[in-house]
């Protein structure tokens, strides 16, 4: 089964996904963490990226959807969760394209809805453990008083870059522009779903369990 995870940035695609990987064995794809893994190994890619990533706007199509291609080709496990792609319609018909060469398809595009003013407080909060990825929030979810991940033990906490006000302006407007067009796209291929993302984490995840069940 594979689905897609669409939603603003602050929706809480990537901690879903989290797991989905951990409770079902699916594969999560996160376009965000390739870009942000290409920037950090230094690659002419990511160094090319870099600073549109910083800006908050998005990276060309032909680099996301080259990303996702060679992701493709590996073992889906229980499925693959696209997590921040497709952001544009010419990413969704790629994604089309490429499972169907695949000989594979979608089960359900998941669409989480969150009001702005939660996201801009939910991201300007956020921090990730550096070994894991786990994802602390100084208001909701503060990393624990003796400093260790909840997880992994682990001791290094990091905060995105692009994780500041100016930076999260850009996404939201490049998320309405150029990724909402994807709601009707799916909807008219039947396989739109909404969940309400406002809740706590195990409230969201039960909602998506249903879609998927
Ligand atoms: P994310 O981790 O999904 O919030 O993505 C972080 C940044 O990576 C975005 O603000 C974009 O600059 C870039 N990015 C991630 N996924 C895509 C995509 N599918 N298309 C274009 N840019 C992307």
């Amino acid at each position: 089964m594979n689905i897609i995870l669409l939603g603003p940035p602050g929706a809480g695609k990537g901690t879903q996904a989290r797991r989905l990987v951990e409770e079902r064995g699916m594969v999560q794809l996160s376009t965000g963490d390739m870009l942000r893994e290409a920037k950090e190994s230094g690659t002419e890619m990511g160094k090319r990226v870099a600073e549109v990533m910083a800006r908050g706007e998005l990276v060309t199509d032909e680099i996301v959807i080259g990303l996702i291609r060679e992701k493709l080709e590996g073992d889906n496990g229980g499925g693959f969760i696209f997590d921040g792609f497709p952001r544009t319609l010419a990413q969704a018909d790629a994604l089309g394209a490429l499972l169907e060469e695949e000989g594979q398809d979608l089960s359900a595009v998941i669409q989480m809805k969150v009001d702005d003013d939660v996201l801009v407080e939910r991201i300007t909060a956020r921090s990730t453990c550096g070994s894991c990825g786990e994802v602390y929030n100084d208001i909701t979810k503060p990393i624990p008083a003796d400093g260790r991940c909840s997880t992994c033990g682990g001791t290094e906490f990091k905060r995105r870059p692009d994780d500041n006000e100016e930076s999260l302006r850009t996404r939201l407007m490049a998320y309405y522009k150029q990724t909402s067009p994807l709601i009707g796209y799916y909807h008219a291929k039947g396989l739109l779903r909404n969940v309400d993302g406002l809740g706590e984490i195990e409230d969201v995840a039960a909602e998506i369990a249903a879609v998927l069940d």
